[in-house]
């Protein structure tokens, strides 16, 4: 069974392994969110890509979510004692992927071909693939203004109340080279507990159109997020944060939705939106959480 996953960071990752640990490589193809990129001390970074591919290799920081295992962070004390920015914290290890990025960039390479020779270089056999090659930038709009999404998400801490979102660019961006294709090959889509808001819907403006089965995991357990700011982002916008409004959110695209034991008391109200539904238990605190998360998935969808 050929799959695309759609993908954040932190929970979209989570799964992302799950499912390259159950599928054969050539079957999981992983489309990440480039809208959280941003550039920051000279650097091209890229949060969401590097989230999944360190996690896919073995590599991540399971505590923080974000950033290298085992870092050290010389060169960023070293910067704030310079009088430059440190809130944007970069580990020692996590500068030479930036570094390296940026200096390809500025060969001209592609976002795409840079991520391809870095999951190589890496150990990592699954295809992962920027949203895009081009620049998207997502912008929220909140009581203080318009932010630039790192400003608000890591800079402000999440504190400014949301009002809306854009993705500046997202209208010329085209989807990078692999994208269609695969998605073209797929049997069905998954949309991974990632961020309806800021980590999904940058991907499908880009995308604009899935034909093929597509299930999603609520990245809301029980009215909250493991992590982030989408329950907070829900509130802020009037909707009540639940599974129920990640599925409505996501309606019109799907066809099965997978929700928590927690949240079992809403799958008959999701099964009248026209969806089918499978409960399970969708925290991934261990390893074996996102094998069994994954398998659950896949089984799933193979009933529909
Ligand atoms: P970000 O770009 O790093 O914020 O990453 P994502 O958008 O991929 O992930 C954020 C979402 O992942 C949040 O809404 C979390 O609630 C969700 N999440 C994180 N861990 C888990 C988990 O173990 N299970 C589920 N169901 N959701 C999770």
């Amino acid at each position: 069974m050929k799959i695309v996953a759609l993908a954040g960071g932190v929970g979209g990752a989570k799964l992302a392994q799950g499912l390259a640990q159950t599928l054969p490589p050539e079957d999981l193809t992983i489309i990440v969110n480039t809208g959280d990129d941003f550039e920051h001390l000279g650097l091209s970074i890229s949060p969401d890509l590097d989230t999944v591919c360190y996690t896919l290799a073995g590599l991540a920081n399971n505590e923080t979510g974000w950033g290298r295992a085992g870092e050290t962070w010389n060169t960023i004390s070293n910067i704030e004692k310079l009088g430059g920015p440190a809130w944007f914290r970069l580990g020692d290890q996590d500068f030479a992927t930036h570094l390296e990025r940026t200096r390809r960039l500025k060969e001209g390479q592609s976002l795409s071909q840079i991520t391809s020779e870095f999951c190589k270089a890496w150990g990592i056999q699954v295809t992962v693939l920027p949203m895009s090659d081009s620049p998207v930038r997502t912008m929220v709009d909140s009581d203080e203004g318009e932010l630039a999404f790192q400003e608000y998400f890591v800079h402000r801490h999440c504190e400014p109340r949301v009002k809306g979102f854009r993705f500046d660019g997202v209208e010329a961006a085209k989807p990078a080279p692999g994208v269609s294709e695969a998605l073209e090959a797929a049997d069905a889509v998954i949309f991974c507990p990632s961020n309806p808001w800021v980590s999904i819907d940058p991907i499908l403006g880009v995308v604009k159109e899935i034909n093929k089965p597509v299930v999603a995991v609520s990245p809301i357990i029980g009215g909250k997020t493991v992590k982030g700011p989408a329950a907070k982002m829900y509130s802020e916008l009037g909707i009540e944060p639940s599974a129920l409004a990640v599925a409505k959110h996501h309606r019109s695209t799907l066809k099965g939705f997978v929700l928590d034991h927690l949240d079992a008391s809403m799958e008959e109200q999701i099964r009248q939106l026209g969806l089918a539904t499978l409960v399970t238990n969708t925290l991934m605190n261990l390893p074996t959480d996102r094998s069994r998360l994954a398998n659950d998935v896949l089984n799933f969808i193979g009933s529909l």
